[in-house]
């Protein structure tokens, strides 16, 4: 067969060249209907490896909601790292691929009871929080457990802000870091999450300034601490290039070094940037439409079966397989909900009708945000 796609050297700047064309390879050789999703080991692999290199007594746990199947799951199992996890629904599946409870950690700061109980019965020990209520519900339902504050930070530069749900300030924190302990719980240290796809290096400084401020005032307060939990958020390329892992991590260990004490465990949670760069949905134009002055695209994946965080402002690279001519599209999905549109304006080759669009670094927070609205079924997850 002929190859139609239309890669450039900017699609070899979002994606690696070996993951391309293992898609590419892959759609020629296989009659499985689209829409699914390919997932790259080798790439996850290499990410899982790369991250925590520079940061010393660092451990690092996938955070399982970027991407929770079960042979992504496995295959991230078998790099040897941990998960962080926040709901029985990610417990369960864990337990099922054999992950033992002391490789989970769970961050967030409010758990439902039903997981909070069967977290603690699987043996969980590690719980974020960040108010009283939920100090109380701890020592309920993990009576003595590890237990961490979250800590809000500046999220400013990261394209998914996630500090206005969570977290409270420093003197709040020491606060409820006292209270744990009067409580029976094991106050252990602090988290904080600089903002998903997070651009901005100078983030993790200014957080790393309030964790160290709030480590000092805790020293003081008589609870020893000795674990410092930095989140995720390290970026990957989807349209634009960004600051690489190493570069964050150098700037990261230096900053821990410098401040913390030299035994201090620093537990990383990566999402985004684990799978994130090695998925490729393969999705198939459904229709094309000529509405007022606007030109539109509709392709079998959409807002509400796979690309929810466009509607959040990420924005895509696409290869399409078409003519060389290129024209100004609005990008649809499958279902009739007007909400799913998935981006205007949007230069790309005219594909024809039936022809394939690739959707590059799709593989975190798509699946796993995906419904079956409107009848539309969930794309199907291969790893190759
Ligand atoms: C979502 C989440 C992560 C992962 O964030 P990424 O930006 O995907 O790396 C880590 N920790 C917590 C507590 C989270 O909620």
């Amino acid at each position: 067969m002929k190859d139609r796609f239309r890669i450039t050297k900017l699609h070899t700047k979002i994606t690696a060249n070996s993951t391309i064309r293992k898609a590419v390879e892959f759609i020629r050789n296989s009659d499985i209907e689209p829409p699914y999703l390919l997932i790259d080991k080798a790439r996850v692999r290499q990410k899982a490896h790369a991250i925590g290199r520079h940061i010393e007594n660092s451990e690092v746990y996938y955070a399982v909601k970027a991407n929770p199947d079960m042979e992504v799951l496995k295959l991230i199992n078998s790099i040897g790292i941990g998960f962080e996890i926040a709901s029985e629904g990610e417990l369960a599946i864990l337990e099922s691929i054999g992950v033992s409870s002391n490789r989970m950690i769970t961050s967030n700061p409010i758990k439902s009871f039903r997981f909070l109980r069967t977290a603690v019965e699987a043996g969980v020990d590690y719980f974020a929080f960040d108010s009283e209520a939920e100090i109380l519900k701890l020592r309920e339902y993990a009576p003595g457990s590890n237990v961490y504050v979250r800590i809000t930070v500046p999220n400013e530069g990261s394209e998914w802000p996630l500090s206005k749900k969570f977290g409270v300030e420093v003197e709040k924190a020491e606060e409820l870091l006292v209270h744990a302990q009067k409580r029976g719980l094991n106050p252990i240290g602090m988290t904080f999450h600089v903002g998903s796809q997070c651009t901005n290096i100078y983030n993790w400084n200014s957080a790393l300034d309030k964790a160290k401020d709030l480590w000092d005032r805790a020293q003081k307060a008589g609870i020893r601490l000795s674990v410092l939990n930095i989140g995720g958020g390290y970026p990957i390329r989807y349209t634009k290039d960004v600051v690489g892992i190493s570069a964050i991590e150098k700037n990261i260990g230096k900053l821990i070094s410098d401040k913390f004490p030299k035994k201090t465990r620093v537990l990383i949670e990566p999402g985004r940037s684990v799978v994130g760069d090695a998925g490729i949905f393969v999705t198939r134009v459904i229709g094309k439409a000529s509405r007022g002055d606007e030109q539109w695209l509709s392709i079998d994946v959409g807002v509400f079966n796979g690309l929810m965080e466009s509607v959040g402002g990420i924005k895509y690279s696409y290869i399409v397989e078409g003519s060389r001519e290129i024209i100004k599209w609005t990008l649809a999905g499958p279902s009739c909900d007007s909400f799913d549109v998935i981006e205007k304006d949007i230069m790309l080759p005219e594909p024809a009708v039936g022809g394939h669009v690739l959707i590059l670094s799709s593989g975190a927070y798509t699946i796993s945000y995906a419904s079956e609205f409107n009848g539309f079924s969930i794309p199907k997850t291969i790893l190759i």
